[in-house]
């Protein structure tokens, strides 16, 4: 029982900490840096762009280059995956979170953070 917890918590750390699949246990693992997705822009003689992938994206004001403010897309919470090479398993892991307390406070986002470690009761 006790080798059992100890091995629990060495999965519960993630392949990245941890650097063995939860699934199959293979230590053979991919570590991606940065999860990309390429974006085509137009139909016919379109380009195509490698893109970060991310949780969300959101609008928001950037300072003009020479005035003003301009109001630009931007990814938010980048990923980082880890693929185990024996079953495919993949875990990601975003960066940059604390932009999505700003988009928590906006009702509409649909962006939201569940703490669940102040909560004393399941029925309150
Ligand atoms: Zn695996």
């Amino acid at each position: 029982m006790h080798s059992r917890a100890l091995s629990t918590v060495a999965y519960n750390r993630g392949m990245r900490n941890s650097f063995k699949c939860p699934k199959c246990g293979g230590q053979k693992l991919w570590a991606i840096e940065h999860v990309q997705h390429v974006d085509a822009f137009g139909k016919v003689g379109g380009y195509t762009k490698v893109a970060p992938s991310s949780l969300t994206a959101a609008e928001m004001p950037e300072k003009g280059l020479l005035w003003g403010e301009n109001v630009v897309a931007k990814s938010v919470g980048t990923l980082e995956a880890w693929a185990c090479d024996t079953c495919s398993y993949v875990e990601f892991y975003a960066h940059d979170l604390s932009a999505l307390r700003t988009l928590a406070d906006h009702a509409d986002s649909g962006v939201r953070l569940i703490d669940a470690s102040s909560r004393t009761s399941p029925h309150r």
